[in-house]
C-alpha cells in the first residue's frame, strides 16, 4: 500500500491542512481502507475548518488478495495528459509496475486489472466482486456437500 501526506488547500476557505492521499490499498495489509473505499471516505478531503469535502483527483489501486480482486481507478481528468495512454496496450489492459522477473511467479489475477474512471463505479465493481466471492464459495461448499 502507498499514502502520501500531503498539505492541501480547502476549495472555499483555502485554509491548507495536512491528508493522507492513498495511491495504493492492499486490505490484506489495511482492512480499515477497504471499508473506507466501500464508504466513498477514500480520499475525500474534508476541511477541518469550513467542513467543506471535496475529492482529491488521485489515482487508486485496490488489491484484495484474499478474494483475488483487483481494480485500478483513475480520475477522469487524467485522459487529457497526453502520456497517460502510454501505460494501456491496444485493449485497454495495464499491467502492474512490477520487474519482469517477479512476473514469472504473479497470481493470473494480476494480469487482469479492472480499469474504471469514477469512484462509484470502483465501489460497484468491488461489491460485485465480493458478492461473487461469496457465491462461489456456497456453491463449492454445495457441490462439495453431494
Ligand atoms: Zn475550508
Amino acid at each position: 500500500m502507498t499514502k502520501t501526506t500531503m498539505l492541501l488547500a480547502c476549495p472555499e476557505c483555502g485554509a491548507e491542512s495536512p491528508y493522507d492521499v492513498w495511491q495504493s490499498i492492499n486490505t490484506a495489509e489495511d482492512p480499515q481502507a477497504r471499508e473506507e473505499v466501500l464508504q466513498g471516505k477514500i480520499n475525500l478531503f474534508e476541511c477541518p475548518k469550513c467542513g467543506t469535502r471535496s475529492m482529491i483527483p488521485s489515482s487508486l489501486l485496490y488489491h484484495d488478495p484474499d478474494r483475488r480482486i483487483i481494480a485500478q481507478y483513475y480520475p477522469a481528468e487524467s485522459m487529457k495528459e497526453s502520456n497517460f495512454f502510454d501505460q494501456f496496450d491496444p485493449e485497454g489492459r495495464i499491467t502492474l509496475p512490477i520487474p519482469e522477473k517477479q512476473r514469472e511467479n504473479m497470481p493470473e489475477y494480476l494480469n487482469n486489472i479492472h480499469v474504471t474512471f469514477t469512484m462509484q463505479e470502483l465501489i460497484l465493481y468491488i461489491r460485485f466482486r465480493e458478492e461473487l466471492f461469496i457465491k462461489q464459495r456456497q456453491k463449492r461448499v454445495k457441490e462439495s456437500e453431494r
